[in-house]
């Protein structure tokens, strides 16, 4: 484990305050549709179109925490390709690690991507 997730309740001086966890403030910058769309992020933006949220001291890419929250850590090396190509999307089911051999290499092979992507949808959104 690289870090741990935040502590809801967290004590500074003597005095309890409530921190809103990491999951709570991403989930609220959600927009969910149905469990086959996509879910566009409605916070930051890096230039690139990727969502940001920050998180451990530093800005993340929030399709990583989406996938992180839902389905744990991220292998060491992997990156988290976006099946459906849309670089606002934190759907989980739209997201898979791969290797960045394997990012580079799979570019853009939309009907692929999609015939898995319906696949995977079924089976982590019930
Ligand atoms: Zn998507």
């Amino acid at each position: 484990m690289r870090w741990r997730w935040p502590r809801f309740w967290h004590r500074a001086g003597g005095v309890t305050t409530k921190v809103a966890p990491l999951e709570e403030r991403f989930w609220a910058r959600v927009r969910r549709s149905g469990p086959l769309e996509c879910w566009e992020w409605t916070g930051a933006h890096a230039p690139q179109g990727y969502g940001q949220i920050r998180a451990y001291g530093k800005t993340q890419n929030a399709h990583r925490i989406a996938w992180e929250i839902v389905r744990g850590e991220i292998p060491d090396g992997l990156q988290i390709d976006h099946l459906c190509r849309n670089r606002g999307c934190v759907n989980p089911a739209h997201l898979e690690p791969v290797t960045q051999r394997e990012n580079i290499l799979r570019g853009e092979s939309p009907a692929a991507n999609w015939a898995r992507l319906r696949r995977d949808a079924y089976t982590i959104i019930t």
